[in-house]
């Protein structure tokens, strides 16, 4: 899952003609970049397939290991100064099958927090199943390296309770809350073929936003001119668009 800073009060919005769905030459280069870090492109089937469980087991054999270092590098390099120098990083959670390897295996920060204050720790859990989840719900924005230009206000439970293993091979259980719990939703989802736009019912909360626009996109989000209907969502996952 990815994330984009809360615009400033006093940034001039930049927003393209909405009814604009060509990708920009922008766009263009964040997938190209995204490529080059190890990212599959949003239309690899791959994408839209059950991983496979790890067997406990062979999660401390070498070729697990591997993936594991793998998709940590992966998540640990998606970094970007922000206006004081400092280094923030963009990706807030991965699963194995966006970097290409089909397994049941995702990396979340698990203490970011929703204006991305805080940030910092990538753990790697295996095999990452929710075993109890809130009733109460909570609508969330939600982007992501493999749905390209397109945003959304996505419905997850509040809080949940997640069994996995750890890289070292221990069973654990994690209680999460607000923003790491809609990270690892969306992240276990993955494992299961599910991007978050599949999980958006109305066209009017899926968006088409540029690369250029992403400033302007969280304080504009309940009024986005641009929506992706999930016909055009479906010809985007093809590669048709
Ligand atoms: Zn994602």
């Amino acid at each position: 899952m990815s994330a984009v800073k809360p615009a400033r009060r006093q940034s001039t919005p930049k927003l393209l003609p909405p009814d604009l769905y060509d990708l920009t030459e922008a766009d263009k280069e964040r997938a190209l970049q995204e490529v080059g870090l190890g990212m599959l492109a949003p239309d690899s089937p791959i994408l839209n397939q059950r991983a496979k469980e790890v067997d406990p087991a062979a999660i401390t054999s070498p070729k697990m290991q591997a993936v594991i270092d793998r998709l940590l590098t992966v998540a640990g390099s998606q970094q970007k100064r922000d206006k004081s120098g400092k280094k923030k990083r963009m990706l807030v959670g991965l699963a194995a099958p966006q970097i290409g390897e089909p397994w049941r295996i995702v990396v979340v920060d698990t203490r970011v927090t929703a204006d991305r204050k805080r940030a910092g720790r990538l753990e790697c859990f295996i095999n990452p199943e929710i075993i109890w989840r809130s009733r109460e719900t909570e609508e969330g924005r939600e982007g992501c390296f493999s749905a390209g230009p397109v945003w959304g206000l996505v419905r997850r439970a509040v809080a949940l309770k997640m069994r996995a293993f750890t890289p070292d091979g221990k069973q654990v259980e994690r209680i999460f809350e607000g923003f790491t719990a809609r990270i690892v939703q969306h992240e276990i989802d993955h494992l299961d073929g599910l991007r978050f736009p599949d999980r958006i019912k109305s066209d009017k909360k899926r968006h088409w936003v540029h690369t250029e626009e992403l400033p302007s996109y969280p304080e504009n989000i309940r009024r986005w001119p641009r929506i992706c209907t999930r016909e055009r969502w479906d010809a985007f996952k093809q590669g048709k668009i």
